[in-house]
């Protein structure tokens, strides 16, 4: 039976890397799949799921209009990287996706921002997959990182802004619940 996964862990655990890993074992039994990134994410270009290990490729891209029940291709797997940008609405689409077509959906995101608010989709991840499992990295104190800090560009932290903001990876950190109210 199909399910909807969601793979979360704080920002650079290597998510995408481990997207991509899942890809390529899917193709390596002769099995289809379909990537999705968010539109918003213009890090290395639109459209591309890309390892800061090195590996890319190419993805379809979703924005906040893309009904996923309705477009996404009859594949082995739906892969979909930056899966905080989901609406709910395409989480409960998703969702029906595995178990009303049958087709296994692995997300892969954050679950809250860089000020310790909710992404939406995450929360309706968390509420509707039937599979949730933490990708883990630690904080530089040693403790596991669960919370995401946003830098400016000379390094500083800061407390306000958009939630949605990509500025490339290096404008994140990944920190404990202890140093997120530390630092
Ligand atoms: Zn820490």
């Amino acid at each position: 039976m199909a399910k909807l996964y969601f793979r979360y862990s704080a920002m650079n655990a290597g998510k995408s890397t481990a997207l991509l890993q899942v890809a390529h074992n899917y193709e390596e039994q002769g099995q289809s799949v379909h990537l999705y990134t968010a539109a918003i994410d213009h890090r290395y270009g639109v459209g591309k799921v890309t390892s800061r290990l090195g590996p890319q490729r190419e993805a379809a891209v979703f924005d906040s209009q893309f009904n996923f029940f309705k477009e996404a291709p009859q594949v082995n797997c739906v892969l979909v990287d930056e899966a905080q940008f989901l609406t709910p609405e395409q989480v409960r689409q998703l969702h029906q996706l595995a178990h009303v077509r049958g087709v296994p959906v692995i997300c892969y995101g954050i679950r809250s921002d860089f000020l310790g608010e909710p992404f939406p989709g995450s929360t309706y991840l968390l509420a509707l997959s039937d599979t949730i499992e933490e990708l883990k990295n630690i904080c530089t104190c040693g403790k596991k990182a669960t919370m995401n800090i946003r830098v400016d560009t000379s390094g500083k932290r800061m407390k306000s802004g958009e939630q949605i903001d990509i500025g490339g990876n290096e404008r994140y950190q990944h920190v404990c619940g202890r140093c997120f109210y530390s630092a």
